[in-house]
């Protein structure tokens, strides 16, 4: 008998690679595209696809958005993943339910790199809602006996990531400016790292978690961080494009051959630099799982840089 799954932000770019994984594993994939909020969906989708295995990876994603409306956040974030397990277990007592939860629902206070036992402490609506999903699945899981787990994702990017997060803003503003689209790239802090992990092998790290003989919550991380700074000079020589830096601070600039100015800074794109890198411990996942991320940082920015060049072609 085929495995069921139930994944919901399927379309998303985690969707996309857990579908194509669990497709290959010869999974029937029931694919969850109503709005989170709408409790009756929530219950159609559990009685028609009656799953063996749940992904929540719907969420909103916009760490701006989600703060900017914290009832709303907590409406599609908590409540909605919690309606889902409960339906889950309605229907199927030993359903396994794995929640992409979050490196934001950790303190900023935490030094790199954060454990699954670092303090939590989130900064923002979407990390508060995530802490609280991942705590009520935990004590479900401790309380009731529930086969309820936890990815905790650190940032996690691909050619499919939406544009407005900093890695696909780089390569394909760059693949934009190599194809003489637009002249510059304007970026905020270009020495803020993060911990940057390929999607697709994130996806395979949620799988797993699910096929241990005990839930558990796991980080899913590179454990390797790297500056905005990097990526661009990274993704620039993929395309071959020759830049330099020069200047500092709000002043640096990447200039070409010709020496016309392609990466700018503007101050209003600033966040607060982070106090601790957000990098995350991923030994856990590596001990228990037996997983380890098999993309290279080098290797997922070239996999972007290309899928960016052929796809601003289709722009001009
Ligand atoms: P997230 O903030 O970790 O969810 O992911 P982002 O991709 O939005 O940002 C990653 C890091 O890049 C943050 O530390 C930002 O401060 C930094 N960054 C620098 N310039 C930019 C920019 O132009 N856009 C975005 N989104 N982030 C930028």
């Amino acid at each position: 008998m085929k495995k069921r799954a139930l994944i919901t932000g399927v379309t998303g770019q985690d969707g996309y690679y857990l579908s194509k994984l669990l497709n290959e594993k010869g999974y029937e994939i029931f694919g969850f595209t109503d709005d989170l909020g709408d409790e009756n969906a929530i219950i159609r989708a559990v009685e028609k696809s009656r799953p063996d295995e749940v992904y929540n990876l719907g969420a909103i994603s916009d760490l701006g958005s989600a703060t900017k409306d914290p009832e709303h956040t907590m409406k599609i974030n908590y409540e909605a993943p919690i309606k889902l397990l409960n339906e889950s277990r309605k229907a199927n007592p030993n359903v396994r339910f794995c929640q992409a939860s979050s490196a934001e629902i950790f303190s900023r206070e935490n030094p790199a790199p954060q454990g699954e036992n670092a303090i939590y402490g989130p900064t923002n609506s979407y990390g508060v809602a995530k802490l609280k999903a991942q705590q009520e699945i935990k004590r479900q899981r401790e309380e009731e006996a529930v086969f309820g787990c936890s990815a905790i994702f650190y940032n996690h990017e691909s050619p499919k990531r939406g544009e407005r997060f900093v890695t696909r803003k780089i390569t394909l503003t760059l693949a934009k400016i190599k194809l003489g689209m637009v002249s510059q790239l304007e970026l905020g802090n270009l020495s803020a790292k993060r911990d940057w992990g390929f999607a697709g092998d994130y996806m395979e790290a949620m799988w797993m978690i699910l096929q241990q003989t005990k839930p558990d919550d796991y980080i899913i991380s590179t454990g390797i961080a790297h500056s905005v700074r990097d990526f661009v000079t990274i993704a620039a020589q993929y395309l071959d494009m020759t830049i330099a830096w020069e200047g500092e601070g709000e002043n640096e600039v990447a200039k070409n051959k010709s020496g016309e100015i392609v990466v700018k800074v503007r101050p209003e794109f600033y966040r607060p630099l982070e106090k601790h890198p957000v990098i995350g411990n991923n030994a856990k996942a590596r001990r228990v799982l037996g997983w380890k991320p098999r993309t290279s940082f080098e290797d997922l920015v070239r996999l972007m840089a290309e899928k960016d060049l052929e796809y601003a072609k289709t722009l001009k």
